[in-house]
């Protein structure tokens, strides 16, 4: 359920409200829009029958009754788009936000150098993981703490917030200590004690699609860290499973419009684990921006023949500055900048 509040409600109406939601034995969701302010209630197992109390309250304009099964993460909670904002990078709004850098952190020399690249080529946020989910447990998993050293060494010389992702909840008070967004990945999207520890941490959240997952799954999973308290969520569509093993993932370009409509969260697309490839890497991500996403998270390498991890799908800086160049012209063609 949702109480949507008039748009000259006081500070003192709205914790009121909040109050005697709590006292319902529910909890309240202060959700500030560009007009009015909306409070989500969950907790609930049905209809709320005191919802009439509720409306009798000073500043309550009406009450809605949400039809999806995810509350928080949809538009009819939340009408206006969302913005995340991770240093001076913004997801959601008029511009399209470009996160760059390697699959893996691999020393600080890799690191600092296609830092320096992305950051100069235009990315806002600069991506790199520490702790790599790898499908054979024998392949190379990441530098661990070293890695987010090396990040945070490289958001010093560049200016750029780190991206990182975070496997478990046993490690995520140490990256918290240095990331600026978490990640977490398509393998992870249901660890749902992972969701509820993200959802308590102050900090935005990078949520990518799982490969077997469907869009509702997604948005169930975003709602477990907004239900935690923390709003600030951006989705990823990274590619999926299908009958076709042509591309390493099959990128569902569809799934953006559908996300934009169900929620107000921006969204963004990685086409570099959905198409497998460098050389697809470009139109994927055309597409993507053409489709309405609110950004890209790309892996750049400067070496991309010896890296430790996806060099395959790695774009070389100067192929990244053309995807720059051409997404540029997109993000004007559908009223965007980039
Ligand atoms: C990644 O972005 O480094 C990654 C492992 O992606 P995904 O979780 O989408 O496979
Ligand atoms: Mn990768």
């Amino acid at each position: 359920m949702l109480i949507v509040m008039d748009a000259h409600a006081s500070p003192a109406q709205i914790a009121d409200v909040c109050r005697a939601i709590e006292q319902l034995g529910y909890v309240p969701h202060a959700m500030p829009g560009p007009t009015r302010t909306a409070i989500g209630i969950t907790g609930n197992k049905g209809p709320i029958e005191e919802s009439q109390t509720l409306t009798r309250f000073p500043g309550v304009r009406e009450i809605i009754r949400v039809t999806s099964p995810y509350k928080l993460v949809s538009r009819e909670f939340r009408e206006a788009d969302t913005l995340v904002q991770v240093g001076a990078a913004v997801f959601g709004g008029p511009t399209v936000a470009v996160i760059g850098g390697p699959c893996t952190v691999e020393s600080r020399e890799q690191t600092l150098t296609v830092a320096a690249h992305v950051r100069e080529l235009g990315a806002v946020a600069l991506r790199g993981g520490a702790y790599k989910p790898r499908t054979s447990p024998y392949a190379f998993n990441g530098l661990g703490e070293q890695g987010l050293r090396i990040l945070a060494e490289a958001r010093a010389a560049t200016g750029l917030p780190i991206v990182t992702e975070v496997m478990d909840v046993e490690t995520l008070p140490l990256v918290l200590e240095y990331a600026d967004m978490l990640q977490i990945g398509a393998r992870n999207m249901q660890n749902y004690p992972l969701l509820r520890a993200a959802g308590r941490a102050n900090r935005p959240v990078l949520l990518k699609r799982g490969f077997a997952a469907t869009v509702k799954d997604l948005l169930l999973a975003a709602e477990y860290i907004l239900s935690e308290g923390n709003q600030q969520v951006v989705l990823c569509e990274r590619g999926i499973r299908t009958f076709d093993d042509s591309a390493r993932f099959t990128l569902d370009i569809g799934a953006i419009p559908i996300i934009k409509q169900l929620s107000h969260l921006p969204v963004i697309v990685d086409p570099s684990h959905a198409s497998g490839r460098a050389d697809r890497v470009i139109p994927l991500a055309r597409a993507a921006i053409a489709a309405g996403a609110d950004g890209l998270i790309v892996e750049v390498h400067h070496d991309p023949l010896h890296a430790q991890c996806d060099g395959e799908q790695a774009l070389l800086p100067s192929a990244f500055a053309q995807m720059m160049d051409e997404c540029g012209k997109i993000a004007a063609a559908v009223g965007r900048t980039l």
